[in-house]
């Protein structure tokens, strides 16, 4: 087995890898290697043949394959090793990774981590949906493989189960594909689409307009013998059952952070997102051990997960330089309807930065308020509250926190 030793190992070349890698670089971190275990690097933005990347961190529109050879054409500038085809498998003592790689198994100690690994869409099986393992069941993700990346067939008539922002994703490789798409279901009253960019809006809002929207409907089986013949749809608040033909249903959003290596790390997880807890340092439970990008909240959007790694680059220079880590935080717990919040602790003496959080349910006119032991800390209104939208609190939220005390509580007014 090779050993090898690294002043900064990065998991996961996507956005938020590759971001922090060039910070770090120019912040002089020393031996920067970002691993990956894709044949290439780029992360998910490789496979998203579309535009809508790069606005609020390189300030231009990219179509994502251009967006992710940027990121990397820019790492690999910055002097950043750049190692694809290598998967992180397991921790050793310490900070060190073990991975396996076409040239062998070894292992890279460092003296920081960042995990920087991403989400990915729960899969039909975890949806428990019923119905023979067929043909033609996708996610967004592994249909994106089939039509861009090995051009195969995919279908003629496709279901898109999910109605928000990475649906819309899938609806434009189907039609891109040539596939007739027959609806769009969600459980929500209505769906989650919004523009982030406004250009994105002109291109698709017409070819959607002619997309039915099932509203509180769920997908509860699959039908056909080899291939999909069609799915059985039911209404969530009348019962009514409905079939609808189709050769291809793609299951879409409702992420899982790809938390395997947060996990066997013994980090500390959040019941809300899922991924490992951070403060807003981007620190986790686990001494010189940091995490960025979508691992953390899923799903943000490709320019706010570099601007989140070049964040994380800071944290990661401060603790190279003063091996500083923090003793004690407040973790940070989310009343319904919301369902996460990032970071999800609080550390004393350092400055909150914005908190983004998801929420379950539609809401105007909400009132958003961080609590501590009953006492309202902060609170900010929104006109709108949309799920599968990330919405953020940008004030001074963490003002007068008692770091003695009961956890912190986002949630509504009561
Ligand atoms: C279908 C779809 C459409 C999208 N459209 C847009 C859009 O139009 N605009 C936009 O801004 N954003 C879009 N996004 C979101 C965008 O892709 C993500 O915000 C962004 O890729 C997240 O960056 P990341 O660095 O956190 O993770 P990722 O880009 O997912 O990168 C994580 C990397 O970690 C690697 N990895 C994981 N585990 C290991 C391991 N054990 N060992 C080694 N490597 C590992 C993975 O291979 C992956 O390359 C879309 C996403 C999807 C799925």
């Amino acid at each position: 087995m090779k050993r090898e030793q690294t002043d900064v190992l990065i998991v996961g070349a996507g956005p938020a890898g590759l971001a922090a890698a060039v910070e770090l670089k120019k912040l002089g971190a020393g031996k920067v290697t970002v691993v990956d275990r894709e044949p290439e690097a780029g992360g998910t933005p490789r496979l998203c043949h579309h535009v809508g990347f790069g606005i609020r961190d390189l300030h231009r529109v990219y179509a994502g394959p251009q967006y992710a050879r940027r990121n990397v054409a820019q790492a690999a500038a910055s002097g950043a090793i750049i190692r694809p085809a290598t998967t992180i498998t397991g921790w050793g003592n310490g900070r060190t990774l073990t991975y396996s790689s076409p040239d062998g198994l070894g292992e890279i100690k460092a003296q920081a981590i960042l995990l920087a690994t991403g989400v990915r869409e729960r899969p039909r099986t975890a949806r428990l949906v019923p119905g023979k393992r067929v043909q033609g069941v996708f996610t967004t993700g592994s249909l994106q493989r089939f039509v861009d990346q090995y051009q195969l067939p995919v279908g003629h008539r496709a279901v898109i189960v999910g109605a928000e922002l990475v649906s819309l994703s899938a609806f434009m490789t189907l039609k891109k594909a040539g596939l007739d798409v027959a609806m769009m279901t969600t459980e929500l009253p209505q769906h989650q689409i919004y523009f982030p960019y406004v250009p994105m809006k002109w291109l698709t809002m017409d070819l959607l307009n002619r997309v039915p929207v099932r509203p509180l409907s769920r997908v509860t089986r699959i039908f056909g013998r080899k291939r999909v013949e069609g799915v059985e749809i039911r209404r969530l608040d009348t019962g009514e059952v409905e079939t609808a033909a189709c050769d291809a249903v793609v299951f879409t959003g409702d992420w899982i952070p790809e938390y395997e290596m947060a996990r066997s790390g013994e980090l500390t997880l959040d019941g809300g997102t899922r991924g490992p807890q951070v403060d807003g340092q981007f620190r986790t439970s686990r001494t010189g051990v940091f995490a960025a990008g979508n691992l953390l909240h899923g799903a943000e959007t490709a320019d706010m997960c570099a601007l989140e790694g070049r964040s994380a680059a800071q944290s990661i220079h401060d603790f190279l330089q003063n091996g500083r880590w923090p003793a004690a935080s407040l973790p940070i717990q989310c009343a319904a309807p919301i369902q996460w919040a990032a970071p999800n602790r609080v550390t004393a003496g350092e400055k909150a930065g914005e908190l983004a959080f998801y929420v379950g349910e539609f809401r105007q006119n909400a009132l958003v308020e961080v609590r501590q032991g009953g006492k309202v800390l902060y609170g900010q209104r929104y006109g709108r509250l949309r799920p599968n939208h990330v919405m953020r609190l940008r004030g001074d939220w963490a003002a007068g926190i008692d770091f003695g005390g009961a956890p912190l509580e986002i949630g509504l007014a009561r």
